[in-house]
């Protein structure tokens, strides 16, 4: 099947075609996160939408060789628009972890010192790791196997210095009288193809704020920050031009060389990383590599909202894995939600909505059990899921249409009866064939294989099970009014109970 996808380069959706001769395998840079802090879930659905794309390819039959970076550098809280600007991101990071230290809510059994950079990175860099994983993301498999797909810039500084030295050799980066080295974007006449921006409106300050503090000492307001000397930033290193730290977008460009090659199929990231994050990159690789281009197809996710608008700690709706998940809600939830509105849309995130993804993965999950337990049944060729595969696959290769796939899915699962034993009896097949088609649609979402039930302690369902035995027992008594009230209460813990033919069975529901 032939994957069409949106390129945000060229502005225009394209067949999907790899550099690679043989055609079958993928090198996708997927931008990741800074391990300051935990990840949001606007951060995961930019990581879960280029994980899609992933499976999307590997379900036709390409082989990817993805990296994704966790950037352990402290770099500033203002680099998006300024030199340098703003705080240390590791230092804040720091900081917020003394206080925490000092109040005793560091989590249980750290021993992690505030005061070392590392370790706060590497803090965070575990908590990643254990959110991506929980929440499905492939990559995490292949770090267990190498830890090249998640490299940590620490370990690229000296690739760093070299591309920047380069860079300088060949007229593309000079140092400026501050001492700091600066890339001079008029070397690159590609300089704003990506974002749409010109050298001109970047100058007058209509393509986004200017560093006014660093404008008079640069050849060009948009030159950009290579390296910085700085004998008292946080995590520093030695260089050419002195001990300080290298430019936030350099980090990109040196691992992908590193790990991916000179120019990559697909790059990815959230639609704020456009400008100047990836503009910056396409100018430091392709004049460090003298290629035409870094990457052929660039994937850009557009921004999640919480309850319609940005999320905000104040308002208390700036949610990590976490936060969601002490709500009740199960990873397959969060997961299924994050993905479900097309990349290039903003998406609505709201519990009303999560509750709406964890219902429909009990339906899913119900009849995958269904059709295990009536694996061997014979069937008519072909049945619904067999057919709905085929669509399914079409909507996701039409630039990731997840929502016609899941669609497609949903009306094929709701053609089955899971109370019952199977009806329809036939000579083309089994239900196994059905079943192979249902795991081989969430190849794609990946949702059937991830914790489906919310987290809970042995202590908890001992309780839970209390109750209902209570509740039974109420029953059986015809005490109609303790058994409503045992329904209300555990429902107030976030319980809801079911009666059905084979006894009572128990959900957690989103709060
Ligand atoms: P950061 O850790 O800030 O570098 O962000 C990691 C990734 O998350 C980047 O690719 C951002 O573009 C992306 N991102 C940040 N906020 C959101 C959001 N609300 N929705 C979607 N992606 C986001
Ligand atoms: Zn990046």
């Amino acid at each position: 099947m032939q994957l069409s996808l949106y390129n945000s380069l060229t502005r225009a959706t394209e067949a999907f075609s790899a550099i690679d001769e043989s055609g079958k395998t993928v090198t996708f840079y997927a931008c990741g996160p800074t391990v300051y802090d935990y990840a949001h879930i606007g951060n995961f659905r930019a990581f879960l939408n280029a994980d899609v794309l992933r499976r999307t390819l590997e379900s036709i039959e390409y082989t990817v060789n993805q990296v994704m970076n966790i950037t352990d550098v402290g770099h500033m809280t203002e680099d998006n628009l300024a030199d340098g600007g703003g705080e240390d991101k590791m230092q804040v990071a720091a900081n917020r972890l003394t206080e925490a230290k000092k109040a005793g809510k560091l989590p249980e059994n750290s021993t992690i010192d505030p005061n070392d950079p590392y370790a706060v990175a590497s803090f965070y860099a575990d908590a990643f790791i254990e959110d991506a994983e929980m929440l499905g993301m492939r990559i995490v498999e292949d770090a267990k196997a190498s830890t090249d797909c998640m490299p940590r810039p620490t370990a690229y500084v000296a690739q760093m210095i070299k591309l920047v030295q380069s860079l300088i050799d060949n007229n593309h980066a000079y140092v400026a009288s501050d001492g700091v080295v600066y890339f001079d974007v008029m070397s690159f006449p590609d300089y704003g193809k990506l974002s749409g921006n010109t050298l001109d409106s970047l100058r007058s300050g209509e393509g986004g704020r200017v560093d006014m503090e660093t404008q008079s000492i640069k050849k060009h307001p948009a030159d950009f920050m290579l390296w910085k000397p700085d004998a008292k930033h946080l995590m520093r290193w030695e260089s050419p031009w002195g001990e300080g730290y290298p430019g936030w977008h350099l980090e990109c460009s040196a691992m992908a060389c590193a790990l991916l090659g000179n120019v990559i199929d697909i790059h990815s990231g959230g639609e704020d990383n456009i400008f100047p994050h990836h503009e910056c990159e396409i100018a430091q690789s392709c004049c460090a590599t003298g290629e035409p281009s870094f990457a052929h197809y660039w994937f850009h996710t557009r921004f999640l909202l919480v309850d319609g608008g940005k999320m905000s700690k104040s308002k208390g709706d700036f949610y990590t894995l976490r936060d969601l998940l002490e709500k009740g809600a199960t990873p397959a939830a969060v997961r299924l939600e994050l993905i479900k509105t097309h990349y290039r849309s903003n998406a609505n995130f709201t519990l009303q909505g999560l509750k709406d993804a964890q219902r429909q993965i009990e339906r899913w999950q119900r009849l995958k059990t269904w059709l295990e337990h009536h694996a061997t049944h014979s069937i008519e060729p072909k049945g619904p899921l067999a057919q709905a595969k085929e669509k399914f696959m079409a909507a996701m290769c039409d630039d990731l249409n997840v929502a016609g796939a899941i669609g497609a899915l949903s009306e094929a699962v709701s053609t089955y009866a899971v109370d019952r034993e199977p009806t329809v009896t036939g000579e083309g097949g089994h239900l196994q064939d059905e079943l192979d088609a249902l795991l081989s649609m969430d190849e794609v979402l990946g949702v059937l294989g991830l914790k489906h039930e919310a987290s809970t302690t042995e202590l908890a369902v001992e309780t839970i099970e209390a109750m209902i035995d209570e509740r039974i027992t109420a029953r059986d008594n015809k005490d109609w009014s303790r058994a409503d009230d045992i329904r209300d209460e555990l429902l107030e813990m976030g319980i809801e109970i079911k009666d059905g033919p084979e006894g009572t069975s128990w959900t957690r529901v989103v709060k």
